[in-house]
């Protein structure tokens, strides 16, 4: 068997890394041909020394530049591009039959959407892409014959609980609803924080998952489910009132898929990402992914609770931005994306970033949304707005 050759978009983060884990399992089944990421060139540099790809992409260009001397200095073949055209070449190689679309933020839409467009098999990490390409980035997907497979652990849960093939039509499969459980992150379960006072890195520490600092955020804000919501809703054809929300601090049922005769389908594993991206790489196979076995009787309890949205108003945030227009989610993930940024950096405190959200999506100049150009635009006037929110516009 040839190996099935993938590239991966966001090597050096948190899903890059779990994803070259699953692969180095099984080198007979999956051959890495492209990396990109946005700067790291040293580590972008291991990544090439151990998995050789024919590709490699940094979108900034000064550093691609360092990358691609390194790499001569040590005789490796691996060719290097650089900036939005290299993320595009990397996402439309032939030699790849699988994408795996893992930048974090807005950044990786053009790119993840190229991928739509060449017809290829998307391995979806990157939800923001789905937020604010919502439409779009579905017809492209459907316009190149792409096949969306999500690695989002909720959505990888969604997946594995749906029949196959499943044609985005939650009525004609008989679901009732989806239930996407959340952790709740790091403050769910401690009421007296103080959100103006928290740390990044206190709001980076979650209890259950190790990600990236973007995400870890969104984690502890609960933006992070809002997005999910606005994320499934695009990946399953389910309109807002057929999706819930369910605190399961526990972290172990990734998700569960309700059915009219009152069926409920769960997914259970540990939280580790290499379950779902190894799910997604051999699906509708199974590979080994390093992951221990599930051992319910020392886990013991697994609880479930209402989310709070006095304490968490992001959630409720993203299921209005759903209701509206269209360019509401784009401007609701650029407030977050930039409100995040701030908070990480030390300009602004946790409790503004989901007081910025709310303030754009009151404030945000709505208009149609029929191409990328337009969605790049909402997002632009959103991150634009934000910043005024927040203060710290230049
Ligand atoms: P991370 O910060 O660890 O890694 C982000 C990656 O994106 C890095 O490789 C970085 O170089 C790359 N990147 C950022 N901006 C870029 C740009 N402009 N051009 C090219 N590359 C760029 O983040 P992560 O935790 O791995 O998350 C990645 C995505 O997966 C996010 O959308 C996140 O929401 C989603 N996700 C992550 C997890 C998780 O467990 N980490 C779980 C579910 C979904
Ligand atoms: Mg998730």
């Amino acid at each position: 068997m040839i190996p099935e050759g993938v590239a991966i978009l966001g090597a050096t983060g948190s899903i890059g890394a779990s994803a070259l884990d699953v692969i180095a399992r099984h080198p007979d089944r999956f051959e890495v041909v492209a990396l990109a990421a946005h700067g790291n060139h040293a580590r972008l540099l291991e990544l090439c020394r151990r998995h050789r790809p024919r590709l490699a992409a940094l979108y900034d260009r000064s550093h691609a530049a360092t990358l691609a001397r390194a790499l001569a200095a040590e005789g490796i073949a691996t060719r290097v591009v650089a900036g939005a055209e290299g993320l595009a070449e990397i996402a439309t190689l032939p030699e790849a039959r699988t994408v795996l679309a893992a930048i974090v933020g807005a950044a990786g839409l053009p790119a993840t959407l190229a991928a739509a467009r060449a017809g290829k098999r998307i391995l979806l990490a990157n939800k923001e892409a789905l937020v604010i390409g919502g439409a779009l980035f579905i017809e492209a997907a459907e316009a190149g014959a792409a096949t969306l497979v999500p690695i989002d652990s909720e959505h990888n849960a969604v997946y594995q609980c749906l029949p196959a093939p499943y044609t985005r039509d939650p009525a004609a499969a008989g679901v009732r609803r989806i239930v996407l459980t959340a952790s709740g992150g790091p403050f769910f379960q401690r009421p007296d924080t103080d959100f103006d006072r928290v740390t990044p890195d206190e709001a980076c520490r979650h209890p259950n998952w190790a990600m990236g600092r973007k995400i870890s955020v969104d984690s502890a804000t609960m933006m992070n489910k809002g997005l999910e919501v606005i994320e499934a809703h695009w990946l399953f054809g389910a309109p807002a009132d057929r999706i819930e929300v369910v605190v399961h601090p526990q972290s172990i049922v990734h998700s569960l898929v309700e059915y009219v005769d009152g069926s409920v389908l769960a997914q259970l594993g540990h939280p580790d990402m290499r379950t779902p991206i190894a799910q997604a790489l051999a699906a509708p196979g199974r590979v080994e992914s390093g992951v221990a076995s599930l051992d319910l009787a020392a886990i013991g309890r697994l609880t479930f609770e209402h989310p709070d949205p006095a304490r968490f108003p992001c959630v409720d945030l993203a299921y209005a931005a759903l209701a509206s227009d269209a360019s509401a989610p784009i401007a609701l993930n650029a407030a977050n994306e930039v409100a995040v940024d701030a908070f990480l950096a030390g300009s602004a405190r946790f409790s503004d970033i989901p007081r910025a959200c709310a303030g754009v999506l009151e404030r945000r100049h709505a208009g149609p949304v029929s191409s990328l150009d337009d969605a790049l635009a909402a997002d632009a006037d959103a991150r634009a707005l934000c910043r005024v929110e927040l203060g710290i516009a230049r």
